[in-house]
């Protein structure tokens, strides 16, 4: 089996080489991430300027890597239309920090396996739920069980999956749960000051207000679980189709020209 292993920390940060690690005897590893901190890219992709990539010494012997000087996105565009080829499994992480709730939206590890999920390869966004570089312990060993389960064929490749771990050490996990996505709302705060020429800010994130409802990843990992949650494409509202018809109906009557009468 071969497995492409990105992240968004940048591939100096010690959460990607824990996941190679892990995966050692379960498949052929190609490392290939961006060569910075890329957290909070979503899947952003180079687009207006050409994206390098060199093959760099890994940090786990033998591994094949590649470091991109783009985002996450960019790195398993490269990977899997050009560097490495017949991938089975594409995993990003292990982060540092938990990807829940709305902000999958912005998490460059989930940018990144979404590349992987658009063309139909089984892929995971793996984090863990702690923003020290240490105790990777679980989320690695929670890889590897899916990794095998990967090999097995036995892993979807219709959705992807979007798993969070509890830092806690691997016996101290209480579970495994299938996980909907939370409702996060963080108070994303500015900071203002000035350089001594010009204004400048600086968006940081505060501790967010958690909704904890029973049956969401931010619910399951507060219990000691590791969380699941089945990630698709489709944000349409389905549910809030029927609601604007009104609203189309009334749209329609103002862009279309009345006819023209004789
Ligand atoms: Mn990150």
């Amino acid at each position: 089996m071969n497995i492409l292993i990105t992240n968004d920390d940048g591939i100096y940060a010690p959460g990607l080489w824990a996941a190679v690690e892990a995966l050692e005897g379960v498949g052929r590893v190609v490392v290939v991430a961006p060569d910075r901190e890329q957290s909070g890219v979503g899947g952003a992709v180079t687009l207006n300027n050409p994206v390098r990539a060199r093959e760099i010494v890994p940090a786990v012997q033998g591994t094949q890597t590649w470091a991109v000087e783009g985002t996450p996105a960019d790195s398993v565009i490269l990977a899997l239309e050009c560097l490495t080829k017949d991938v089975d499994l594409v995993v990003a992480g292990i982060n540092m920090g938990a990807n829940l709730g709305e902000d999958v939206l912005i998490s460059g590890t989930v940018g990144a396996a979404f590349q992987g999920y658009t063309r139909g390869i089984p892929s995971v966004a793996l984090s863990l739920a702690s923003l020290r570089p240490t105790g990777f312990q679980g989320a690695a060993a929670v890889l590897k069980l899916l990794a095998v389960q990967a090999r097995e064929g036995l892993l979807p490749a219709a959705v992807l999956l979007n798993v969070n771990v509890p830092p806690v050490p691997p016996e101290q996990i209480a579970g495994v749960e299938v996980t909907r996505l939370a409702k996060r709302t963080y108070a994303d705060t500015v900071r203002q000051s000035d350089d001594g020429k010009n204004g400048y800010y600086w968006i940081t994130r505060t501790r967010p207000a958690w909704h904890m409802l029973p049956g969401t990843d931010v619910w399951a990992v507060r219990h000691r679980r590791v969380s699941i949650t089945p990630l698709h494409a489709d944000l349409t509202a389905t549910e809030a189709m029927p609601g604007l018809a009104d609203l189309s109906h009334r749209l329609s009557a103002e862009v279309q020209p009345a006819p023209v009468s004789r």
